[in-house]
């Protein structure tokens, strides 16, 4: 299991109230990495349910009940060299910014963010929670390598009126994951539901925006494929993005297109690093609309691209039941370029010369 909860001990908490963010480093309960790794299932689950247990929390909130809040999602990950680094938080912590505003909250800082991220994994470090570096991840491209996923996210307070949250807590957990897309097939389908519509809140990393795509993923899992990929809410007709992830689409005129941004469209950091990555190649890169045809008759490389999972390559898109295969179902050459590139600055193998990496430790 790729996303299971087994969280580090250490979190953390900021609570905004009149005066400012309150911030707290909270030590969940624990043993040694070692004793818990040698637990039963019984007691391991208990274990991982009083880390994520926080009595105080208000059970009716403006979260709970009507969906207004938001999320980041980043990763620490083991580096070549023994140590431990985050890849880009300070872009996390302007999106984080971004879509609390989005959402009328008080917005929290973007410096706070980033010592949060940077100071829950160095403490779950130091108890011995921390992943380390094998060498054998490199044989497959990073495709099975371990990282910490640092989930910091919002909370409203209590309420149980229709309201935007005005004292919000802001909570970081780190959990140790594996790979997202693990083995399995690499096929796509179009789905018919709607993930964004124009005005609506597409571009904030927000909950309420996963209810569609969950469904839609559920829907696309249960008929046999890895991934669902959305069309624009107005035409029916433009590529949006995965269902949790953006997508790109290498056509064989030797453009790499990816849907330009937009309030129906989030904006990832992964993606904008590969749009980086393949300016640096002299690739031609557009950030432009995409028509389902277009792609369909054009495009001779396709992947999705996000933290969880990295440049992930789609080896066929089905679409009114016509399956299309890319590059007859072998990872195109750019794509995989791309993802090792991208994987090999991350977990330091590749000098990192754009200064992407936050060192922990
Ligand atoms: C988080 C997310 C992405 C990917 O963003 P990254 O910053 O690359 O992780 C793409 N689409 C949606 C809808 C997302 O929620």
């Amino acid at each position: 299991m790729a996303f299971s909860l087994n969280s580090y001990p250490i979190t953390y908490r900021a609570k905004y109230t009149k005066t400012g963010w309150n911030e707290e480093y909270i030590e969940k309960p624990h043993k040694t990495p070692q004793e818990e790794a040698a637990l039963g299932a019984a007691e391991a689950d208990a274990l991982t349910a009083s880390r994520n247990f926080y009595p105080d929390m208000p059970l009716v909130n403006y979260t709970s009940q009507y969906g207004l809040g938001c999320f980041e999602g980043l990763k620490a990950l083991p580096q070549k060299d023994g140590g431990l680094a985050i890849f880009r938080p300070g872009e996390n912590a302007a999106r984080f910014y971004r879509s609390m505003e989005g959402l009328l909250m008080p917005p929290f800082p973007e410096d706070a963010f980033v010592r949060a991220c940077v100071e829950t994994v160095k403490r779950n470090a130091e108890l011995g929670f921390r992943l380390q570096y094998k060498s054998e991840w490199e044989r497959d491209s990073f495709m099975t390598a371990d990282s910490v996923y640092i989930r910091p996210f919002t909370c409203a307070e209590g309420g149980i009126g229709v309201n935007v949250s005005r004292e919000p807590w802001v909570i970081v957990i780190n959990n140790p994951v594996s790979a997202y897309f693990s083995g399995g097939n690499a096929d796509a389908v179009v789905t018919d539901r709607i993930r964004a519509t124009p005005r609506g809140t597409g571009w904030i990393k927000a909950n309420s925006n996963y209810v569609i795509s969950t469904l839609a993923k559920q829907e696309a899992l249960k008929e046999g494929f890895m991934e669902c990929v959305f069309l624009d809410a107005t035409d029916r007709k433009y590529v949006e993005e995965g269902s949790s992830c953006n997508i790109f689409f290498y056509l064989r005129s030797g453009e790499l297109v990816t849907p330009e941004l937009g309030d129906t469209i989030l904006p990832g950091i992964t993606r904008s690093s590969i749009i980086e990555l393949a300016r640096d190649r002299n690739v031609r890169v557009s950030e432009r609309k995409i028509a389902i045809d277009e792609v369909l008759s054009d495009a001779g490389e396709c992947f999705v691209s996000g933290t969880a999972a990295g440049a992930t390559p789609i080896e066929s898109l089905t679409y009114g039941g016509k399956k299309t295969v890319f590059n007859n179902g072998k990872v195109g050459d750019l794509t995989a370029d791309i993802r090792d590139t991208l994987k090999g600055i991350q977990y330091g193998t590749l000098p990192d010369t754009k200064g992407w990496m936050t060192r922990v430790v």
